[in-house]
């Protein structure tokens, strides 16, 4: 109880001003399950208890994974579970029909401004290298992230020869208070070595996108799970690069597992909330099990989505 309670005086001093902003922000790259939905009562919670609005942004940046249909069900399962975003961003950021979400994939002019900025500020250079490649380079761990090793920092790659385009990282620690876990340090430099901005298939890559896209639409809180947690260090570099003077709060949730520890994924549809709705579940019990399972409520009673402020008050 005590941790609980320390936890929640972190999150409430911790939080930004009235009238903040964060944001849910899948990728339509599958069908949403009970991880989503733990991120969902973070956010919508945290937002509804302590007046922050909630911002809803499609990652469909990655093409080659994005599915229309999975676009469609995500929206229509937030619909049916009663998560209502307060805002799309700004009218000049929805190049499409008024309504609609934000969409990284509509935005990629607004990366390309970006990237040249951040040319103004460090050093930007084409890598040719494959992820095999850096694998091969750099002796790893299995599951640990490889450093890249700055191959093509000094390789003069001609820009003409490939999209992948690569920020030269100064050598810099970044400390953050996460709401739930406390001060952290983090070298991205060392972790991760200079960062893809863009690949070798001309897609701009999450990294890049999510701190553009946090700019752009005001994100004051960046409410997600703990295995991001390795990128925000990156994420504040890039910021600063960007020029972003205010660095957004971050709060890192517990992630759901399976029984077996392993992460749940969109590929195992056992956790889909499609499939747990077409047998039967309603939302409210959705949202139980997905509060008992983070650690927010002891047992898994029905929780109407009104009622998720009340796991973070
Ligand atoms: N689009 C990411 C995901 O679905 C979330 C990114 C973020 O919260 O920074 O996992």
């Amino acid at each position: 109880m005590a941790a609980r309670s320390d936890g929640r005086s972190r999150l409430v001093e911790g939080l930004p001003n009235e009238g903040w902003r964060t944001r849910f922000a899948p990728a339509p790259t599958g069908f949403l399950h009970l991880g989503h939905l733990v991120n969902a009562l973070h956010v919508w919670g945290i937002a509804r208890a302590y007046g922050g609005q909630v911002v809803l942004r499609l990652e469909d940046h990655d093409r080659t994974r994005w599915r229309p249909e999975y676009e469609a069900a995500l929206l229509e399962d937030l619909d049916w579970l009663g998560l209502v975003p307060d805002m799309w961003p700004t009218p000049s950021f929805r190049a499409d029909a008024v309504g609609h979400p934000a969409r990284q994939s509509n935005q990629t002019a607004r990366y390309a401004a970006a990237l040249v900025s951040l040319e103004t500020r460090a050093a930007v250079y084409a890598c040719r290298c494959t992820r095999r490649d850096i694998a091969m380079a750099v002796p790893h761990a299995p599951g640990v992230e490889p450093r890249y090793p700055g191959t093509c920092r000094t390789a003069n790659v001609p820009p003409g020869d490939t999209f992948a385009r690569r920020v030269t990282l100064a050598p810099a620690s970044f400390t953050f208070t996460d709401l739930r876990l406390g001060p952290l340090t983090q070298a991205p430099w060392q972790q991760c070595g200079d960062v893809l901005v863009r690949d070798r298939h001309d897609q701009w890559t999450y990294q890049f996108a999510v701190v553009v896209d946090d700019m752009t639409h005001g994100i004051d809180l960046v409410i997600r799970g703990e295995d991001l947690l390795a990128s925000t260090g990156r994420q504040l570099q890039l910021g600063s690069l960007l020029g972003r003077e205010v660095p957004p709060t971050f709060l890192h949730h517990m992630l759901l597992v399976h029984a077996d520890g392993s992460k749940l994924s969109k590929a195992r549809h056992d956790t889909a909330i499609r499939e747990l709705r077409a047998a039967g579940a309603t939302a409210s019990e959705l949202f139980g099990v997905a509060a008992a399972r983070a650690g927010l409520h002891e047992t898994p009673r029905p929780l109407p989505v009104e009622a998720l402020p009340e796991l973070f008050r």
